[in-house]
């Protein structure tokens, strides 16, 4: 019988063609990440992670995959992450209880932070500050700095009111950190678009506004509005048919509607860091494309990303844990993609790279075992070494070598092994040295 998965094939031609759309099907999900562009991504992860220490979060790894359900609640059935980019299966689960149960790849992470913290009763433990780097996955046409499985680097802090949680200080110290972040690496021209979208109650008085203001113009926009106007007026505000900017930007906006309290927070926000110095524009129409935001919402932009420019938002989501069921946890956070963000790094990854601090070339016969020992012993020492072979002639050696970048080439032969002095010869400036075994390492690290 023939099967109907594309990568099993019959015959030459058929395993050709089936081949081929193994590859046009997986590269449409995400080109692999490959060296020398991966020490880009590690450099922008180690820095991450530096920051991240300094301001005292912890990682947290959540599942890849969740019940769809967690998302449909979590993300909001009207969002265009739910309705039409995840990747969602039924469960052929082996335990009677798994069988036919919807499963999604996560197309976020806060969703699956905040279920961690509700199942795992993290608000023990007070405040938590916690972030995470890892693959997400939506069912987008891919560009450039659009993927299907893209990376996002991102941060929630989530507590109990009494913990802090609510206070505009966390939403400036989480914008404050963005702005740290983005500096350390280098990448300059970011703006910072901020916004409140105020709170449950604000909301439903601005809703009914903007269900009324678009009654009489929905009719003359995009499809997609036409039915938001009627489901889930904000979302309006996602639209990006050039036709309808015009009506949209005659629309109610969300800062005529804050009450009080909210008021107050997004001042208390905006003092902080105009007192710190982060640089800011206000933007009413930001309103960001998930349910489950309330007050603080932000997205930093970047000139050279072209269409996608968007390297990361967030804001404040304090009915989530509830909407999940769980308690009152008020939190806030941010997603920013990583790919987005190496694609803005002036770095090159040639420049990031640790390239071999010393190339070994064994020389002759028995020589494998002896380079293999020195190199053992070089390695303890953090120097970065790449090993030959004793089948290499010396001119193989020394274009291994080259071919590797390597500072360094050490001469392993029977009379160096002998005298337990090695040649080293310094492939950039030719000058060659015997050096003794004890002192390898030193030289080489100078
Ligand atoms: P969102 O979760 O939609 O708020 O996205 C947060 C950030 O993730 C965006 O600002 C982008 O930098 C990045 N991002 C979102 N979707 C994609 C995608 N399909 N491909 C690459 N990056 C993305």
């Amino acid at each position: 019988m023939q099967s109907k998965d594309p990568c099993i094939a019959r015959g030459n031609y058929g395993r050709y063609k089936a081949f081929s759309l193994c590859i046009v099907v997986w590269s449409v999900v995400r080109i692999p990440l490959l060296p020398p562009e991966t020490a880009l991504w590690n450099f922008v992860e180690a820095a991450v992670r530096d920051v991240f220490r300094a301001y005292n979060f912890h990682e947290i790894r959540t599942p890849i995959f969740e019940s769809t359900e967690l998302f449909a609640r979590g993300v909001g059935e009207e969002t265009d992450i739910v309705s039409k980019e995840m990747y969602t299966w039924q469960d052929q689960g082996r335990a009677q209880s798994d069988q036919g149960q919807s499963l999604t790849l996560r197309p976020e992470n806060t969703a699956g932070v905040v279920r961690a913290y509700i199942e795992h009763k993290l608000w023990d433990r007070g405040l938590s500050k916690l972030y995470y780097i890892g693959p997400q996955f939506r069912r987008e046409r891919p560009q450039k700095g659009r993927y299907r499985q893209f990376y996002q680097i991102g941060a929630e802090v989530i507590g109990p009111a009494s913990a802090g949680s609510e206070s505009p200080a966390r939403d400036a110290e989480i914008l404050e950190l963005l702005a740290t972040l983005l500096d350390r690496l280098g990448i300059k021209d970011w703006t910072l678009e901020l916004n409140s979208i105020g709170c449950a109650n604000d909301r439903a008085a601005y809703n009914e506004a903007l269900r009324k203001a678009l009654e009489p113009v929905a009719p003359k926009m995009c499809v997609d509005c036409q039915r938001r106007a009627v489901t889930n007026p904000l979302r309006v505000f996602d639209c990006k048919v050039p036709e309808d900017q015009p009506i949209i930007e005659k629309l109610p906006r969300i800062s005529q509607f804050l009450d009080e309290p909210c008021r107050k927070h997004f001042e208390e926000v905006k003092e902080i860091l105009r007192a710190v110095g982060v640089e800011f524009q206000l933007n009413d129409r930001l309103v960001r494309g998930l349910d489950y935001y309330s007050r603080t919402a932000f997205e930093f932009t970047h000139g050279a990303l072209g269409a996608q420019n968007a390297i990361l938002g967030g804001g404040r989501y304090d009915g989530l844990s509830e909407m999940l069921g769980g308690p009152a946890a008020p939190g806030i956070g941010f997603a920013m993609g990583e790919d987005r963000l190496v694609l803005a790094l002036s770095e090159s990854a040639e420049a990031v790279l640790r390239k071999p601090d010393v190339y070994i070339a064994p020389l002759g016969g028995n020589m494998n075992k002896e380079a293999a020992r020195l190199a053992r012993e070089l390695r303890r020492h953090d120097v970065v070494v790449e090993l030959g072979d004793e089948r290499f002639r010396l001119k193989k050696s020394f274009e291994a070598a080259d071919k590797a970048a390597a500072k360094y080439i050490l001469i392993v032969g029977e009379n160096e092994v002998k005298a337990d002095v090695f040649a080293l010869k310094n492939l950039a400036t030719g000058e060659q040295k015997a050096v003794p075994r004890a002192e390898l390492a030193q030289m080489i690290q100078h």
